[in-house]
């Protein structure tokens, strides 16, 4: 019996981790569920699947799931500082960070010196402090179990080769719903279709860093860090029908990729039972339903947040964390219709040129440059 908490439970990740759980009686015990507003969902999780702590985030709501779950014994808690706590419950095995965004940093790193293994979604996290996340997971023992697809196929190549070279990586990328476009075209669309995957049902945020590759651009991030790599190590390949999951290149020449259906639940599956495989139900690979698997080039002079990310790593220091919280603002404007599609790349940009560079930054650092980033990329939204 593995016990499990899930940061971010009621969110695309968070609700197919609990299916998972539901789909495995016997294998996992939920110890904490948190969710930022939707309490509803969050209660009707904690009736089901009976945690001992749940955490709302939106504090004008814990009054209401605390009535809601009085009868059961499950503590209550609300907002951020309690999602260090339900982190880091001294019964929890693994944590599952399915949060959106750089504020998954905190209870990542309290998840991390309670000695919790990272089953790791928020992949935020790693790409606005990589190098804290990973020297602190090494001097406390703990794992880090990637969930994103494209780097659970990595780390499932790389079981048994341990002591082999990587020469390099190939991170699959769909393209997203506006592959093959053009930038007069991109200069028009809406979130609507920003938010048509073609692939796979996420959150809005992924959604649209998927069509405006700066998913792919974190994900090459966050592969530096897993696997310890550099940025002349990762390439990108686009591959609409994302069913190779993504590829390894050893230094004899030979590759080993993972592929499936894509469904985050296999992903899921396979980090909540690492080092094990479990028998599953899901959907199999049906060649004859694709007969023709494609591979080709990024567009990356129309989708320049793919560059922009490889550049980031490249300077390091703050960059990617300079990177991902202008990110997350320009996503959050467009979503609100305050900017056009490619005006996020630009303000980017802009905050990448204008934000101070700090070297070797301490956690102290990132959380002011986040905290600076945004201020400035807000500004640049409202002008
Ligand atoms: P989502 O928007 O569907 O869910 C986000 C969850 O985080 C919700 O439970 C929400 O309550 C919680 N949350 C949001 N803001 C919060 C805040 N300020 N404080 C605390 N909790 C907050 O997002 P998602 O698609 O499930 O993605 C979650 C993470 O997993 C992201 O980092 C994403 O990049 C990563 N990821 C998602 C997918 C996918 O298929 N959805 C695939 C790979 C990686
Ligand atoms: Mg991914």
């Amino acid at each position: 019996m593995k016990n499990i908490s899930i940061l971010g439970a009621t969110g695309s990740i968070g609700t197919q981790a609990l299916e998972v759980i539901e789909a495995n009686p016997g294998l996992y015990k939920v110890t904490s569920l948190t969710a930022q507003s939707n309490a509803d969902l969050l209660i009707a999780q904690a009736l089901k699947f009976k945690p001992l702590m749940v955490v709302i985030g939106d504090e004008n709501k814990y009054q209401s799931v605390k009535a809601a779950l009085a009868s059961t014994g499950i503590k209550v808690l609300a907002g951020e500082d309690a999602l260090c706590e339900a982190a880091s419950l001294a019964e929890t095995d693994l944590v599952l960070t399915a949060i959106v965004g750089s504020v998954g940093l905190k209870p990542t790193i309290a998840a991390i010196k309670a000695k919790k293994d990272i089953g790791l979604a928020n992949k935020e996290t790693l790409v606005v402090a990589g190098d804290l996340i990973t020297d602190l997971a090494k001097e406390h023992g703990v794992k880090i179990i990637p969930v994103d697809s494209e780097h659970s196929a990595i780390f499932q190549c790389l079981v048994g080769e341990a002591f082999n070279t990587i020469e390099k990586i190939y991170l699959t990328a769909s393209g997203g719903p506006f592959r093959g476009k053009e930038r007069d075209f991109l200069a028009n669309v809406t979130k609507v279709e920003a938010l048509k995957h073609p692939n796979w049902v996420m959150g809005a945020k992924i959604t649209i860093d998927s069509a405006s590759l700066m998913n792919k651009g974190l994900e090459v991030i966050e592969a530096k860090w897993l696997f310890d790599l550099d940025v002349e190590q990762i390439d990108v390949i686009v591959h609409p029908q994302s069913i190779v999951h993504s590829l390894v290149q050893f230094n004899d020449g030979s590759m080993k990729a993972q592929m499936g259906l894509p469904d985050m639940k296999l992903p899921i599956h396979y980090a909540f039972a690492y080092p094990d495989r479990i028998s599953s139900s899901f959907k199999r690979f049906n060649f004859m339903d694709y007969p023709e698997l494609t591979f080709s080039q990024a567009d990356r002079s129309t989708f320049r947040n793919l560059d922009l990310a490889f550049e980031a790593l490249r300077r390091a220091g703050n960059m990617p964390c300079i990177i991902n919280a202008a990110n997350e603002v320009v996503v959050n404007a467009f979503l609100q219709n305050q900017i056009g599609f490619l005006e996020m790349s630009d303000i980017i940009e802009q905050c990448m040129s204008d934000i101070s560079f700090i070297a070797k930054p301490t956690l102290n650092n990132y959380l002011e440059t986040d905290e600076l980033t945004r201020i400035f990329a807000g500004e640049l939204v409202t002008k």
